[in-house]
């Protein structure tokens, strides 16, 4: 990609290398995906920080260590079908359109869905499917799914999104309570789940049937 941001970009991957991001595939797509067309125009000169920043409807685009150990721990090789919950400004979503075959993206605000729908035309990424709706219930038709990105705080695992996974397939998701969270990966297994813990984490409130209530 030859823009103005090239150096930033190099910077970015030079930082996430720094903190531990191993995975080449999820490297390659950070150097691809041109952030600072998913945040908005008066922060694009901090697109490239290692950091959130506010999207607009109270909601942050995630930091970008926190996405790059999500999508490491999602094991992806370029042919799984995987779902996302939170599409958000969707950053991650152009950034797993690199790594799966096929990524649908559920947001719960329109206004951000429409959004994230332009930003991703601007980059010239048109795979994505984009949904408004409640994510917690993940979305039966493409069911099941490889693998499944929750970016949003949840008080627990909705059940749904299991249900919606391959055997051995992988939900990454912060799990706690509204201040403090641990980003889990969560495996299905043949008789239920297994859990590991990757990071600590905070995340916006996942606001949905099997998440948290609306104010
Ligand atoms: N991954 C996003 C990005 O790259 O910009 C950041 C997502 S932001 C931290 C979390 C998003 O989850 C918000 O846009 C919020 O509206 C959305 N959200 C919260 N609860 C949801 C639900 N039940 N279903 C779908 N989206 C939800």
């Amino acid at each position: 990609m030859t823009d103005g941001y090239a150096g930033y970009r190099a910077q970015l991957l030079e930082t996430l290398r720094a903190k531990g991001i191993r995975d080449l595939a999820v490297l390659r797509a950070v150097a691809t995906v041109p952030r600072h067309l998913f945040v908005p125009e008066y922060l694009s000169h901090r697109a490239y920080d290692d950091a959130a920043l506010p999207i607009g409807n109270g909601q942050t685009i995630s930091q970008p260590w926190i996405q790059a150990r999500t999508l490491e721990a999602m094991q992806l090789t370029g042919r799984e079908t995987v779902l996302e919950v939170g599409t958000g400004s969707g950053y991650q979503t152009a950034l797993l359109a690199q790594l799966a075959e096929t990524v649908v993206s559920i947001e719960r605000v329109r206004a951000l869905s429409d959004a994230a729908r332009a930003a991703l035309e601007r980059a010239g990424i048109r795979g994505p499917m984009l949904l408004v709706s409640d994510g917690t219930l993940g979305w039966q038709p493409l069911a099941p799914y490889d693998a499944i990105a929750v970016s949003a705080a949840s008080p627990d695992v909705p059940e749904p999104l299991v249900r919606q996974l391959v055997p051995g397939g992988r939900l990454v998701i912060p799990i706690g309570d509204l201040d403090h969270q641990v980003l889990t990966l969560v495996r299905r297994t043949q008789d239920g789940m297994e859990r590991t813990n990757l990071a600590d984490a905070r995340f916006v409130p996942l606001i949905g049937e099997h998440g948290w209530g609306e104010k």
